[in-house]
């Protein structure tokens, strides 16, 4: 468990004073910075389940920021630290990244406190399944109302179990698999789900480094290829991000940083045999290849071009904020750089992509699963073999072409079966994210370089996103 310093403030309030410092840059009518900035309700339910001879109860939260749009949408996630205020301030930051990338929710959290690794499968399923009664009796699981996803010590398994919970409930509504997303494909879900949030990751630095002025901003140069990178937490968020960027943009992954210490090694660490050392040995100690150091919080502030936290809120804070080393910090993890650090950062020119945009490909990707579920068709499947036939017509033509063209032309026959597919639903859905990784960040950068009172890309996705849920509250004559 994380704890933060006494002098600094809770995870609500982080996330509430950089808010101000955006509104602050706006002009707002009276009264509707405040409505924007509270959270609408917290739920908070205890609930028995019968375990191993004995009653055992459990806490659980639902929080609704912001119902500007509905559904509301926001992860559950599964933690012994869960408590009111860090699912109020993910909540927060659901309806700000959601409006950021266009995702049509209000922002919504949801949290267990519980260590999931105490209990046994069928002891988790009772327990979510419980869980999921108390939170669908209220509309707090709904496919209208209130689409829970994923999110630390939660995945597909959990997802669909909710979802099975809540279409025994209601066993007439067509729309039930539309109640919550990051279920498994055969239960409704949508290819690209887990890898999403790495996925968004990585195309977000994509954007970055296409974009040399900001590349610059942060002291560095060149592309993603060679940069060495730290990634704290190797679950799903720092699994893929890591995988992705070092597998397909050549950048090394000096050090991996999970709950028993760290991994370091200049020369690059192969993610995907660390994540399978991981998976048999339960943390990363004794692993053959590089150097394990217990204090893993110390490699969070190494040398490295690049730094990654994947894991969980407050990591970086006044108590280390002044030795990071790293010229560019992308927030996979919500929160992990308190208010405190952000100043501190930001006073020394490092560059921080904000955690409203860089793991917002969880919800882009959640926001397609749920229209999936909704038009009850696989995205891709009415237009693929069209679109195949329309390109089989040009490759025909160059085919014929070449014939005539005798050895001065030749058809490339990689080409051909390249061109010749049709995209399936997973390419579907990485293009899908992609584009919207790049609109949003272009909308920050925008703003960054556009304004001289904005200074650093967080303030400028908060005014976006301010800007965006205003106007829907307006438009709702709020
Ligand atoms: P996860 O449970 O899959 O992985 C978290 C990893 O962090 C685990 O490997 C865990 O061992 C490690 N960890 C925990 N405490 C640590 C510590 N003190 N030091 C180092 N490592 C530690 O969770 P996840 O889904 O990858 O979520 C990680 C972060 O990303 C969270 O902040 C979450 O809110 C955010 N996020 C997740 C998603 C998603 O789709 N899963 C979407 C958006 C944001």
């Amino acid at each position: 468990m994380n704890v933060l310093p006494s002098n600094e403030p809770t995870f609500r309030q982080s996330v509430d004073l950089m808010f101000n410092r955006a509104v602050a840059l706006m002009d707002l009518p009276p009264g509707l910075e405040e409505k924007i900035r509270v959270c609408n309700a917290t739920y908070t339910v205890r609930f028995g389940v019968r375990l191993r001879g004995k009653i055992e109860t459990f806490t659980g939260y639902r929080s609704v920021h912001s119902e500007h749009m509905e559904p509301v949408k926001g992860g559950i996630r599964y933690a012994v630290a869960v408590n009111q205020d860090e699912v109020e301030a993910l909540a927060a930051l659901m309806t700000y990244k959601c409006a950021l990338v266009e995702a049509p929710f209000g922002g919504s959290k949801g949290g267990l406190r519980i260590d999931p690794t105490q209990y046994e499968e069928h002891e988790l399923e009772l327990i979510t399944r419980r869980f999921a009664y108390e939170l669908c009796k209220r509309d707090l699981i709904h496919p209208s109302q209130n689409v829970p996803a994923p999110d630390m010590g939660t995945g597909e398994r959990e997802m669909a179990w909710i979802a099975d919970q809540y279409a025994r409930m209601n066993t007439t509504d067509i729309n039930s698999r539309a109640c919550v997303t990051g279920k498994p494909l055969n239960a409704g879900g949508i290819a690209g789900r887990v890898e999403a949030t790495g996925r968004g990751v990585q195309y977000a630095l994509r954007e970055f480094f296409r974009h040399p002025e900001d590349v610059a901003a942060a002291g560095l140069s060149g592309g993603l290829a060679g940069k060495r990178v730290i990634v704290q937490g190797l679950g799903n968020v720092g699994y893929h991000a890591a995988r992705f960027l070092s597998e397909e943009d050549g950048a090394l992954i000096t050090g991996i940083i999970e709950r028993d210490g760290a991994l370091y090694d200049p020369k690059g660490l192969d993610v995907e045999a660390v994540k399978d050392w991981m998976m048999r040995h339960g943390g990363l100690a004794d692993y053959p290849d590089a150097t394990h150091t217990r204090d893993g919080g110390a490699v969070l502030t190494e040398e490295c071009d690049i730094l990654v936290p994947a894991a969980l809120e407050g990591v970086i804070n006044l108590t280390n904020a002044h030795n990071v080393k790293a010229k560019l910090i992308i927030e996979a993890a919500n929160g992990p750089i308190t208010a405190g650090a952000d100043d501190i950062l930001r006073a020394r020119g490092t560059v921080i992509i904000p955690d409203l945009f860089a793991n917002a490909g969880g919800v882009t990707v959640s926001y397609f699963e749920w229209v999936k579920n909704l038009s009850h068709i696989r995205f891709g499947r009415m237009q693929r073999r069209q679109e195949e036939a329309r390109h089989q017509l040009v490759v025909d033509e160059l085919a014929r072409l070449d014939a005539a063209l005798g050895d001065t032309w030749n058809l490339d026959p990689a080409f051909k079966a390249r061109y010749l597919r049709g995209a399936d639903e997973l390419e579907l859905v990485r293009s899908g994210l992609d584009d919207t990784m790049r609109t949003a960040y272009q909308s920050m950068r925008e703003i960054w370089h556009g304004r001289d009172d904005v200074t650093d890309l967080r303030t400028a996705g908060f005014i976006v996103a301010i800007d965006r849920v205003s106007k829907s509250y307006k438009a709702k004559g709020l």
